[in-house]
């Protein structure tokens, strides 16, 4: 990063704009948007993202920092009429982190900088209350020497509750005065003892300081282990937002809560927060004691409630969308500390979409790009079946949806080792913090004792899709003994526990699922427009028909069977983009293949050919029959041969076993040379694809006889079978000029034995870098490519795409080598590549050629973009994933118009 002369580092809030996140990311953004709006926002400045990478590139903050800040200190001094930390009036200012995206709980924030041993008292003047001002105090240290200094945290909690224990209390607000100042004695020595320093005095010092901790806090492991679950790329860096404080703990008459506009889990509109009376914000969101629903405020404080609502209202219809909120009372002043456009469930988000749309404030292109294709899938997981018998321990709160069962975990170390080793578990925590990050990662569902909807265990479960119910109060939760206590019931540590986030309900044992209301209704056992049709079907109906409506690309599936081919176009595919003839030649099949394979004659390979003909020939019919009227492109044998027949291993041993026996099986010792015959060291590599079909004679002849056959008995039954032939791993145009001839030939002699006029289309896959780096030669002579971007992705990083992914693909991903498997998301800028010439060149050719993909990245949100982008006609993905691939196809075509960042 280097720095530019003219560069400007803070930004005062009412120079910003909520457009402005990259630079001074969400919370810098938009608290300059709400001051502009006129909001109640304390005065403060926010220093860029831009400053942090210097800082964390150089090590150092930019030369003209400490300037800039000054001025905008002074100017912030001027309107608060008080200085940063002043003797007999201070400004206390909060130092707070903020990224571009919102990364909960994962870097620092330090509160009330600027006390000090004078000022203290001038604070304790000012607000007339001598304990709030030690307690300020006390926290402040608390929270400097945790984060700047680096001092464990838990020194600090001890000696709180020893002071609680000393005088019998449970919670702090019953210490006083007194107490406090002796407890600001006690951490004070803990900084010096662990710190080896003073805590600072200097008010400046602290805010430089605490400046300098934000930067460095967005490179700790749970910041980058976040972002790499999150995919927030690493390099953005935070901004810091310097603020006035205002008080939430002076006294009945303050508080601080955390508010949506629209309920987070359902998206239906209504008062929907937590509140806490005479409590800083942090209380809160840490959920260490519990709330009061916000509802309850009206009643508190009917001003500030009714202000509160009429803010809400504004900014739901100024930034057009579910907002959500952090707000302080001081004294019956209500104050805006935080909004941004809300995390919301994967149902909320449809509602919510649709809401928007009849409200007139989106269109139904921006309603595309509220939801996405994850959240769909997300939707279409099983849930609970109410039907089954349950043992119910408990309730909570439904923090983030879906149905876990798993084996009870009380820490994050074990859910990990356990996830490794395969077991499903479910993490149960009094409370979650940052550091569970990793056990909430590797656990099917978060179960915890405390806290809120706007907890951490809530928040960050409802950002990773993860299933959790939080606030269980009835739950006793001992981490210690490893085990949880329900109205004397014990769950041990390995016990099953089953957890719906969607109603909070916890039961004990493994509780059955059913499909998801959303599978039914595209498996048409539900209908949107029935009187009892559930409401977030129809709302996933409506934003299909938006995405069905303006999508360019086309949907196809990849299916083998006539089951399969159902079931893909009840989702809603538009035709079959792979059929897999390989699956065909298993089961009682595979003897067949055997006999092909073990062939010495000509005579004996037409007879194991005859014999496979009718049966091919069923298997296209029906599927012919499902996808009437719509294109089925079948692709020729791909495998290798040897994955027809018996492993080496296995086979040698009983060859052995039989020789060992003098009881000789001939046809296992044919078996076994046919098996050291075909044995390749890469076959991914060797005799597989097109390469099969130009060696074994009649092979793929024999398939090209059976969809024509097959074609020609549904065009006799008066169907309307579109058939196309594919080709497999053609690295060279020859190749598949062999083939072509070979197949025209058979199609030729079909049509005259049966008198029907064929058409068949001849096509190929594009899966080894040499066909697409000759993709114009290659559309000579095929009239579709098919994008084979399994074996390309494999080929083109010299990746073995069946051990790499278990063998070290972790480690790829921890070193940040790549965000997600290049098998799972397109690698754009390598195999990506190669798709975009071959696009380009194979239409230079024939500018008719159709052009599909359907390797797993055809399913894949993400990829469909891309793929969307570079023109082609077609994906296909395997059927569960339709809805999704549709879903993204019309995002993919509304984003141009609307430009919309759908993070
Ligand atoms: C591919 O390689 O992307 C493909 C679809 O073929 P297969 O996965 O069967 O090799
Ligand atoms: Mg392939």
């Amino acid at each position: 990063m280097s720095e530019n002369k003219d560069q400007k580092f803070v930004y005062d809030f009412t120079e910003g704009n909520k457009d402005l996140k990259d630079l001074l990311g969400g919370k810098g953004a938009n608290l300059a948007e709400m001051t502009n709006l006129g909001l109640p926002v304390p005065p403060g400045f926010t220093i860029t993202t831009e400053a942090c990478k210097v800082y964390l590139e150089s090590g150092d903050e930019p030369a003209e920092l400490r300037d800039e800040v000054s001025a905008h200190l002074d100017a912030l001094e001027q309107k608060m009429g008080k200085k940063l930390g002043q003797a007999d009036n201070p400004l206390l200012v909060s130092v707070r982190s903020g990224a571009k995206f919102s990364m909960p709980g994962m870097m620092d924030t330090v509160l009330n900088i600027g006390l000090s041993d004078e000022s203290v008292a001038g604070l304790a003047q000012q607000a007339g209350d001598e304990r709030f001002a030690w307690d300020s105090y006390r926290r402040l240290i608390q929270m400097f020497g945790k984060t700047v200094l680096g001092v464990d945290g838990e020194l600090f909690e001890d000696a709180l509750e020893e002071a609680k224990a000393a005088k019998k209390v449970t919670v702090d607000t019953d210490l006083d005065a007194a107490d406090l100042k002796k407890l600001v004695k006690q951490f004070k020595k803990i900084v010096k003892t662990e710190a080896g320093r003073d805590f600072p005095q200097d008010p400046r010092e602290q805010m430089d300081l605490a400046i300098c901790s934000v930067f460095e806090s967005w490179n700790t492991d749970r910041a980058k282990l976040y972002r790499r679950q999150e995919r927030i790329p690493g390099d953005l860096g935070t901004a810091v937002n310097i603020c006035s404080m205002v008080f939430g703990n002076l006294g009945p008459d303050s508080g601080t809560g955390v508010a949506f506009t629209r309920d987070p889990a359902s998206g239906h509109q209504g008062v929907y927060g937590d509140y806490l009376q005479n409590a800083q914000g942090e209380d809160v969101v840490a959920g260490i004691r519990n709330t009061v629903p916000l509802a309850d405020l009206e009643s508190i404080d009917k001003k500030s409630y009714d202000q509160l609502m009429q803010i809400m209202e504004t900014l739901e219809n100024h930034y057009k969308d579910l907002c959500d909120i952090e707000f302080t009372i001081e004294r019956g002043q209500l104050w805006m500390l935080q909004t941004r456009v809300g995390k919301r469930t994967a149902g909320a988000a449809f509602r919510i979409a649709t809401q928007l749309v009849d409200q007139g404030l989106i269109d139904e292109a921006e309603a595309l790009q509220r939801v996405n294709g994850a959240q769909l899938a997300q939707l279409m997981f099983p849930r609970f079946d109410d039907r089954a018998k349950t043992e119910l321990l408990g309730r909570g709160i439904a923090a983030s949806p879906g149905a876990a069962v798993g084996k009870a975990v009380f820490d994050s170390y074990t859910a990990v080792k356990w996830s490794r080793s395969g077991e499903k578990v479910i993490l149960i925590r009094r409370e979650t913090n940052p550091d569970d990050l990793d056990g909430m990662i590797a656990a099917e569902g978060i179960l915890t004792s405390r806290g809120g909807k706007t907890s951490h265990a809530a928040v960050v479960a409802r950002g990773m899709g993860k299933t959790c119910v939080c606030g269980a109060e009835e739950l006793e939760v001992d981490t210690k003994r490893r085990r949880m206590t329900v109205n004397g019931t014990v769950i041990e540590e390995g016990d099953l526990v089953s957890v719906d986030g969607s109603t909070g309900k916890v039961y004990k044992g493994e509780v059955p699922v059913v499909p998801s209301p959303v599978v039914e209704y595209f498996e048409g056992r539900m209908h949107a427009g029935a009187d009892d049709a559930d409401e977030l079907v129809q709302a996933v109906h409506r934003i299909m028909a938006y995405a069905d409506r303006v999508r360019r690309l086309r949907v196809r599936a990849n299916a083998d069977n006539a089951e399969d081919a159902l079931r893909a176009r009840r989702f809603g595919a538009q035709g079959i983009g792979l059929c897999r003839t390989e699956h065909m030649f298993l089961g009682e099949r595979r003897e067949m293949v055997e006999k092909l394979i073990l062939a010495d004659t000509d005579d004996e390979r037409e007879e194991a050919l005859r014999a496979l003909l009718p049966q091919q020939k069923q298997d296209f019919v029906e599927l012919f029959e499902a996808m009437d009227g719509l294109p089925v492109t079948v692709r020729l044998l791909d495998p290798p041969l040897h994955e027809f027949l018996p492993d080496i291993t296995e086979l040698s041993v009983r060859v052995a076993l039989a020789e060992a026996r003098k009881d000789h099986n001939e046809n296992d010792l044919r078996l076994l040379q046919a098996v050291h015959r075909l044995h390749e060291q890469n076959p991914m590599l060797g005799l597989r694809g097109v390469r099969l079909g130009l060696v074994i004679p009649g092979l793929f002849t024999m398939q090209v006889r059976a969809i024509a056959e097959a074609a020609a008995q549904r065009i006799e039954a008066k169907g309307d079978p579109r058939a196309e032939i594919m080709i497999p791993l053609v690295g060279t145009v020859q190749e598949l000029e062999i083939v072509r001839e070979e197949a025209e030939q058979v199609i030729a002699e079909v049509r005259q034995q049966t008198g029907i006029d064929l058409k068949l289309a001849l096509g190929t896959m594009i899966e080894l870098p040499r066909a697409a780096l000759t993709a114009g030669q290659i559309a000579e002579a095929a009239e579709f490519f098919s994008f084979g971007t399994n074996d390309l992705t494999q080929t083109v990083w010299g990746f073995s795409r069946d051990d790499v992914e278990a063998s070290f693909f972790t480690a790829y991903l921890e070193k940040g080598i790549f965000g997600v498997s290049p098998f799972e998301t397109i690698d754009k800028d390598g195999v990506g590549s190669l798709v975009r010439s071959a696009v380009e060149a194979g239409r230079a050719t024939r500018p008719d050629l159709k052009l599909g993909v359907c390797g797993e990245h055809g399913g894949d949100p993400e990829s469909v973009h891309f793929f969307h982008e570079v023109g082609l006609d077609y994906v296909s993905c395997s059927p569960f994933r339709i809805p999704v691939a549709r879903l993204e196809a019309g995002r993919a075509a509304a984003v141009r118009t609307t430009g919309s960042d759908s993070r």
